[in-house]
């Protein structure tokens, strides 16, 4: 019986519209909530791959004008998700990335067209659907933020509110001048409102007016909380510290289960380790790396860029081809890494292969197969990747900051060890790393420890789910008393 409705809205949900981890948490975290009583409904922008997935929607409204142009609510529920979809045309009728034009850009109008789903989500926290009544609307970055806002400016009674970070980098900074027509009132626009340096912020809108905030990891929680990792907003949630936790992401470990994937070559558990082998050897065939079952093979699934720490990689390329390591990496973002990357393949070919593009089947190949996966972020809300190595026995080689210092456990740190944990993020410290790494691989029992501690390690989101609905009780609670 569920006992909690929650909202859910964020801007893009797996396996619809996908760009990044966001998705993941959005399409996974539902599912896990109704085993804790909480039934979620998710709202999400009518994008084209949206409407596609709704045929049979319900129509639940309609408004001749809503920012600009007509809009109808719609419900369905396709592959067990339950989802509420805003379908704007003079919006959301654009096809692929959902923020970007075709020219790589934001689209010019995003501060309107996310402005338009939290008032969206806003308007059904106030009861709209009469179906649905949430008890709490929980906001997902900075393009829910503002739903606490106009959620808070309103006379009407209103739901308990969550904004969960995901990534403080991206903020969704919009000039002041939109104030009036994304529905603000101008008393919003202060340094206790959405005012951020002049601007109007969603993140921070929904940081401020939000009864609880929750980061993606226990870790990065913390890192938040001060100047450089708060990214200009370190002070105001020092000021909400009392209300701002950490919870973990997990994966859904139906969509990655080595024993029943159908995009391996070969299905393993921990038990049957050596199976392995096939995995590894199908992806040196399929990306043309020399056929050597004894290079460690280190893989690498990532969107390229600043934040992710992969030009430090570049620089550890000396240390990968001087301990007869092998790399597939599989990613795309910023244009020069990507350049360089082609380079380095060009140059080793045989021991360097790179993929350039988004391809969910050679990511759950890459991690059925290599035997270790390195994420060197120079920062890492939670970070996923590693949660899909960790239960494929692909040894996770991380950097020790936010949910990558939270979910591996160091080779130095006793008989739990999951993997290899660095810092500072410097090519130094990273070669460090590859180097004990390596040495631990050619020392077979003691590599085959760290991949069954991996893969018996809790990933799931069964019991993060349940520090999400505590927390939604938490509100409800302290709401009625
Ligand atoms: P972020 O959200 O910062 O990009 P996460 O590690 O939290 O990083 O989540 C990334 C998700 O996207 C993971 O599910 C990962 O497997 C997937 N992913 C990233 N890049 C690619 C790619 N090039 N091809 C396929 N999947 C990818």
């Amino acid at each position: 019986m569920s006992d909690i409705r929650v909202l859910s809205v964020a801007s893009e949900v797996y396996p619809i519209v996908k760009t990044g981890g966001l998705a993941d948490v959005a399409g996974a975290l539902p599912a896990a909530l109704t085993a804790h009583g909480i039934a979620t409904r998710t709202l999400l922008p009518g994008y084209p791959e949206v409407l596609k997935a709704l045929p049979a929607a319900s129509e639940l409204l309609h408004w001749g004008d809503f920012f600009g142009g007509p809009v109808r609510l719609l419900a369905a529920s396709p592959d067990g998700l339950d989802l509420f979809a805003i379908d704007a045309p003079h919006l959301f009728a654009r096809p692929g990335n959902p923020y970007l034009g075709p020219d790589g850009r934001d689209w010019p109008d995003n501060g309107v067209r996310f402005a338009a789903l939290s008032r969206m989500a806003a308007e059904i926290g106030f009861g709209i659907v009469p179906s649905f009544v949430p008890d709490i609307v929980h906001a997902h970055d900075w393009q829910a933020g503002l739903a606490p806002a106009f959620l808070h400016y309103d006379h009407r009674r209103r739901p308990g509110t969550v904004m969960t970070i995901h990534n403080m980098a991206y903020q969704g900074k919009f000039p002041y001048e939109m104030l009036a027509s994304i529905g603000l009132p101008p008393e919003s626009f202060n340094i206790h409102g959405v005012e951020y340096w002049g601007a109007v912020s969603y993140l921070k809108a929904g940081l401020q007016f939000s009864d609880r905030i929750t980061a993606v990891s226990p870790t990065y929680a913390r890192e938040i909380q001060s100047d450089e990792g708060g990214m200009g907003l370190g002070g105001l949630l020092r000021e909400r510290s009392n209300v701002l936790s950490g919870i973990l992401n997990g994966i859904d470990i139906s969509v990655w289960n080595p024993e029943s994937d159908s995009r391996i070559a070969y299905r393993y558990s921990e038990q049957d380790l050596p199976f392995r082998a096939a995995n590894k050897a199908a992806l040196q065939r399929q990306l043309g790396l020399d056929p050597a079952p004894d290079a460690l093979l280190l893989g690498v699934i990532s969107r390229l860029s600043w934040q992710k720490g992969l030009d430090i990689l570049l620089h550890a390329v000396p240390a990968i081809l001087g301990e007869d390591m092998q790399l597939a990496l599989l990613g795309s973002g910023d244009a020069e890494l990507q350049d360089r990357y082609q380079a380095a393949a060009r140059a080793h070919a045989g021991r360097i292969a790179v993929v350039i593009g988004y391809d969910e089947d050679l990511a759950h190949l890459i991690q059925a197969g290599a035997d270790a996966l390195v994420v060197p972020s120079r920062f890492e809300p939670c970070g996923l990747t590693q949660l899909c190595a960790l239960r494929y026995g692909a040894v996770p080689i991380v950097s020790r900051v936010g949910g990558l210092d939270d979910t591996v456990v160091d080779a130095g740190e006793g008989s739990a060890a999951t993997g290899f944990k660095f810092g500072p993020v410097t090519p130094d410290h990273l070669a460090t790393a590859l180097r004990r790494a390596s040495l631990a691989f050619h020392d077979k029992p003691v590599w085959r420890k760290l991949q069954q501690n991996g893969m018996t390690t809790d990933v799931s989101w069964r019991n993060r789910a349940g520090q999400y609905a505590a927390l939604y009780r938490d509100i409800v609670a302290s709401r009625r008393a």
